[in-house]
């Protein structure tokens, strides 16, 4: 059996707390035979700057580039607020998707049944919903140069961002979700503003080519980027994959995320190119929560956004497809059997803690592989 290289990141609030439960997975998977991990762990964002005044180290950059896949807890909180711009805690982050070249940002929002009711939509908008966002995460207007404030002189400022995308970064993205839709219902829906941006009219036409080349058999539909919004909360279940930009990305998957309810319940994935050599792709996953300094150190951290993270490695990195839909459906089982961390508690609900949580789905993955 093969043996795959992981690097644990847990980084600072709760990332620790909800990595352990990750960790007790492994443990298990190990000693039964299913996989065969070989885990290391190092420290990253507040953490590491505590030990080391700076977000991540070399050394632990190496180790991030020769994993065959980074598990990232979460990083930050008010401790280092006061510390220098490229020391912060987030650089540590921003460093990993740099230098790892995380273009693709996958982003599920899966609502499970047993949860529709805490969706703001009503329950038979969400009930069963499993949409994919995919982001591409290096481009676009976050990066794009001139990125300016000038002073005009007059008593006025000028701010330019600059949006920019060329022909291969919207083909790289475009395949990965190509790719994915392929494996699921076969649908993909790209959004931009080609009414209004340049960038949107070349996002188009290269999507279309791409698909008219290589992905004919997928079912390919554009949408503009702001009446894809409303799409998406008007009746979500349309959608299978959507791709989208650097931008739009970031704001349609927080509203596809709040589809779902908790924050604690999101997981995510970032993917580099596929290596020539290996066929592997650079590859970190992580929750699409923060540090949650409110609750740290206090038990209360909901593990499944972690866990559900790790399954997303099970799926993109390690082919092993059939695993993670058992600890999906172990996740599944755990919910509709009443358990709620905090943040996914009813009124008159007991909450249980993370280590009972994450207890609680080992022993349902256990039944599903017996
Ligand atoms: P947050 O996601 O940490 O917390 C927002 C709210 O959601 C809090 O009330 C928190 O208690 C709750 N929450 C988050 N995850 C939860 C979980 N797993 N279980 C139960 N409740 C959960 O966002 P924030 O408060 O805006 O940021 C806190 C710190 O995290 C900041 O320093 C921020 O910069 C950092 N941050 C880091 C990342 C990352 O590491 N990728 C992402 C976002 C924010």
């Amino acid at each position: 059996m093969a043996s795959h290289k992981l690097l644990l990141l847990p980084g600072d609030g709760i990332g620790p707390e909800v990595i352990a439960e990750v960790k007790r997975l492994i443990d298990w998977l190990n000693a039964q035979g299913i996989a065969r991990f070989e885990t290391e762990q190092e420290l990253v964002g507040g953490a590491a700057y505590d030990a080391s005044k700076q977000s991540i180290t070399d050394a632990t950059m190496a180790k991030a580039q020769a994993a065959d896949a980074v598990i990232f807890g979460s990083v930050g909180g008010p401790k280092w607020d006061g510390v220098a711009y490229e020391a912060r805690p987030e650089a540590g982050l921003l460093r990993l998707r740099k230098e790892l070249g995380l273009f693709a940002n996958l982003r599920p929002a899966v609502c499970y049944p047993a949860l529709a009711d805490a969706s703001s939509l009503k329950r038979e908008a969400v009930e069963g919903l499993d949409i994919m966002i995919v982001r591409e995460l290096t481009g676009g207007v976050y990066f794009g140069e001139p990125k300016t404030i000038t002073d005009l002189g007059n008593g006025q400022k000028r701010a330019i961002d600059t949006q920019v995308y060329d022909t291969y970064e919207i083909e790289r993205i475009a395949r990965v979700a190509f790719d994915l839709a392929r494996k699921r219902r076969n649908k993909l829906t790209s959004m931009e503003k080609r009414n209004v941006m340049k960038s949107g009219v070349l996002w188009n036409e290269v999507v279309t080519q791409v698909h008219g080349r290589e992905y004919k058999d997928v079912e390919l539909e554009h949408q503009l980027a702001d009446s894809g919004g409303m799409n998406l909360v008007k009746w979500p279940k349309q959608f299978d994959v959507i791709v989208t930009d650097n931008l739009f990305g970031d704001m349609l998957s927080d509203i596809a995320a709040m589809l779902t309810g908790s924050l604690g319940m999101l997981p995510s994935a970032s993917l580099g190119e596929v290596d020539v050599k290996t066929r592997q792709r650079k590859a970190l996953y992580e929750p699409v929560h923060g540090s949650a300094p409110d609750i740290a150190g206090k038990g209360l951290a909901n593990p499944i956004a972690m866990v559900a993270s790790f399954g997303m490695a099970l799926r993109y990195s390690f082919d092993m497809g059939e695993l993670a839909d058992k600890l999906d459906a172990a996740i599944a089982a755990v919910l509709a059997s009443g358990l709620r961390t905090a943040d996914i508690k009813s009124d008159g609900d007991t909450a249980v803690s993370t280590t009972r949580m994450g207890a609680a789905i080992l022993k349902e993955l256990q039944k599903l592989h017996a």
